[in-house]
């Protein structure tokens, strides 16, 4: 007996996690170094791991390659001619700091876990302890099933994540991870989701909407064998640990799935040495098997992601073919949104593509059997870290299990919420939902509506609305103006509203689909404001003050380094610092100022334009300014060119238009005269530039002042808003309906008959 037996010491010492860590002969690394080759063959890479080199890539390939090499395989790369650059020197100190418990933490095995990597199943702190536990504290929503047997007879664990009290046609989605065993920062994924989906329960609306709606099956290790194997053995062991029919051991359990197996050679091996082994035949494997048969016994799956590591990457079908599979479009559109959501967070990049034409050939692999079979949107992370700088790879440092989390675990919601897997009838929206729902007018909507995975109902699609949080949503249908297409209106309200809308449909499977989701907790939700109230688009001329070379016209392209803009932002014209170049040297601070605006009334006022700007800005050298004022004498800057992060050698150099928003509230809110002006100057005496160009400028309030009785929010108090007042009119303790806040002239929370009269005195002629 060679390999000490875990549930043996677990009886005989409390310090058996420490024991098992180190078997006795585990595969030492000591001496081995990690090389970076370039150019190298397929058959120089079969030769190497013939002779017992380890390749450490996720999806070994010809090429570039990291590989473990002892100092007698190092003598053999000089042999072959292999161009080689050593990465580090001592494979084994790594590993074994890597194994050194962790010194933060509580001491709670619970609230540590994500501090360390975990065996799979023995006890106390392990990761199949640490689901179990999870699902102890959330019974209604977590479950462990067994999904199957290892080769060595271990149990595969999955935990499924659905609320059974829910009822419905419910989409699924597995993910899985480490099905290459050394890939160790794969297992700490599903955990990870699985604690922050659960814990979000009732705390977050779109989770529990997802948690109520949807059946997830989350495999921690789908290789149990290999994983324990790298913990007692060796820490770089890749494949299951099947017993080949040369004596050799294991299988490639992402090569042996029955989708185009082994197909031309390329992309897995037939040899039963290679770490990329297909197996005998398709799913050959039992730890292969227990994956497909999740998929086959439940159906309604509909996305996957098998995890791996390492190099960043999200990839998609086909794996076998450089061919795009059909729905490419589909793939690259969740791929780049998933990669855009990984960068948000630690600023990690992500490279996503096609398997086959983003990294090498695979097949055989989990992705084109779902897809091909299933139909299934699946994909493959390699997770952290972006390369195997010195030779890290496989052995990320334990520091960055919780940050690799943060980043995944967006992605993993957003899959989850698409609208591929969520939606059996799809609602999109063909018309943007306003910032803000300006007061008095009505605001038209447009939708599509596509049946996807259910049949929509025909005379289903519908609009919910409500101007009061607290009353019933009003239902209208939606019309339908084409095959897919429908529009609808959202009545014109006043100040005192607080619109809440969305859209819904019903799918012929029974389901009841919204926009957006879920809906009556999380409506569209566009403040009622005023909005745009005051604007220049420069097509003619604004008729402003202007100094110096300020002109307001055609911008001509001169000028040096960005160059001047050849049209404005919207149309032909711009206001700009000399149309036709540069601004000067020793320019003092000259201005283009605008003609008094009325803000009366306006709140939160902000002011937006348009800049295409080229100035000289570090240390002050040149500069340029925006200044507001409520009486043309006094000035605040809001901008200065100083102030701004110079893009270029202390230059600021726009080579597109560019939106600005400046809050001006302190200045502008409910002023009568409110003056706005951009200054070119003072300029030094060398490295002149283009200067600036303006259009579109737009003063924005953002803010909404009831009128007492102005009930249509046309800003007058008349006739026209009798009928509303008809309609609010509850009497006395009859409380205070949608929208009708204008009319409680006495605040006093319902509209009665003393407020009727108060509305008969203003609108009375
Ligand atoms: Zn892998």
């Amino acid at each position: 007996m060679k390999r000490w037996s875990c549930r043996a010491l677990r009886v005989l010492a409390l310090g058996c996690v420490v024991w098992c860590t180190r078997a006795a002969d585990a595969k030492d690394y000591t001496g081995y170094r990690v090389v970076h080759l370039t150019d190298v063959t397929r058959a120089q890479l079969d030769a190497l791991e013939a002779g017992g080199a380890v390749v450490l890539d996720c999806v070994p390939h010809p090429g570039d390659a990291d590989v473990v090499v002892s100092p007698q395989q190092l003598a053999t790369l000089r042999d072959l001619g292999i161009t080689y650059q050593v990465e580090q020197e001592n494979l084994q100190a790594l590993i074994d700091a890597e194994r050194a418990p962790s010194t933060r933490g509580t001491g709670d095995p619970f609230d540590d876990f994500f501090l360390d990597y975990h065996r799979y199943d023995n006890g106390t702190g392990s990761i199949i302890w640490f689901m179990n536990e999870l699902a102890s504290r959330y019974p209604n929503l977590a479950t462990m099933i067994d999904i199957g047997t290892s080769i060595d007879g271990r149990t595969i664990w999955a935990m499924r994540i659905a609320n059974d009290a829910v009822a419905g046609n419910k989409p699924g989605a597995l993910y899985f991870s480490c099905v290459h065993a050394r890939e160790w920062i794969t297992t700490t994924i599903p955990p990870y989701f699985a604690k922050h989906v659960l814990e979000s329960y009732g705390n977050d609306v779109v989770i529990t909407d997802m948690v109520d709606h949807t059946e997830i099956f989350l495999v921690p290790v789908s290789n149990p064998d290999g994983y324990e194997f790298c913990w007692t053995d060796d820490r770089l062991w890749r494949k299951n640990r099947a017993i080949n029919s040369n004596g050799t051991i294991g299988v490639d359990i992402n090569r042996n799935w029955s989708e185009a197996w082994g197909i031309d050679d390329d992309g897995s091996s037939g040899s039963p040495s290679s770490a990329t082994y297909r197996g005998p035949a398709p799913f050959s494997e039992p730890e292969t098997r227990a994956l497909r048969d999740v998929v086959l016994n439940h159906p309604n799956i509909r996305t996957m992601l098998d995890i791996h590591s390492f190099s960043q990457l999200i990839l998609w079908p086909w794996g076998y073919t450089d061919a795009l599979c059909p729905d490419d479009p589909l793939f690259r559109e969740h791929g780049y949104a998933m990669r855009d959501l990984i960068y948000a967070v630690h600023e990690e990049d992500y490279t996503a593509g096609p398997t086959y034409t983003t990294i090498y050939a695979v097949n055989g692999d989990s992705l084109d059997w779902g897809y091909a079979q299933h139909g299934i949107l699946g994909f493959s992370f390699e997770v952290r870290p972006k390369e195997g700088a010195f030779g890290t790879g496989f052995l990320l440092d334990k520091s960055e299990i919780i940050p690799n989390n943060e980043e995944i675990l967006p992605a993993m919601l957003y899959l989850t919420n698409t609208d591929f897997v969520r939606s059996p009838v799809i609602i999109e929206l063909d018309s943007e939902i306003p910032e803000v729902i300006t007061p008095g007018q009505a605001v038209p909507l447009a939708v599509s509506v596509t049946s996807q995975y259910e049949n929509l109902v025909p005379g289903t699609p519908r609009m919910y609305y409500r101007y009061d949080p607290a009353g019933p949503f009003n239902e209208v249908p939606l019309t339908p103006v084409s095959t897919n297409g429908y529009t609808a209106e959202l009545p014109a309200t006043n100040c005192s509203s607080t619109p809440e809308f969305y859209f819904a449909a019903d799918g012929d499977g029974g389901s009841v689909v919204t926009l957006p989701r879920p809906a009556e907790l999380a409506p569209f939700d566009p403040p009622v404001a005023v909005g745009v109230f005051y604007a220049a688009n420069m097509d003619s001329d604004p008729g402003w003050t202007a100094q110096g070379q300020w002109a307001w016209g055609v911008p001509t392209g001169g000028g040096t380094f960005n160059h001047d803009p050849t049209s404005g932002h919207t149309g032909a014209n711009v206001y700009g610092y000399n149309l036709s170049g540069n601004y000067a040297d020793n320019l003092p601070a000259t201005y283009l100022t605008t003609a008094p605006i009325d803000c009366t009334g306006e709140f939160g006022v902000e002011l937006r334009f348009w800049r295409w700007l080229g100035v000289e800005s570090s240390f002050g050298f040149d500069d340029a300014t925006v200044e507001v004022s409520n009486d043309g004498l006094n000035w605040t800057v809001v901008y200065s060119a100083a102030d701004e992060h110079a893009t270029d050698n202390g230059f600021v150099v726009d080579t597109e238009w560019v939106h600005q928003t400046f809050d001006i509230s302190a200045v502008a809110d409910d002023q009568p005269t409110v003056y706005l002006r951009w200054g070119m100057g003072p300029t030094d005496g060398s490295n002149a530039l283009p200067g600036w160009n303006i259009d579109d400028v737009v003063l924005f309030s953002k803010g909404c002042v009831a009128i007492a009785g102005d009930y249509n929010g046309d800003s007058v108090v008349s006739a026209g808003d009798l009928y509303g007042l008809n309609d609010c009119l509850t009497g006395p303790a009859g409380g205070l309906l949608p929208t009708c806040g204008v009319f409680d002239f006495d605040a006093d929370g319902n509209v009665d008959l003393t407020d009727f009269a108060a509305f008969q005195e203003l609108a009375a002629p």
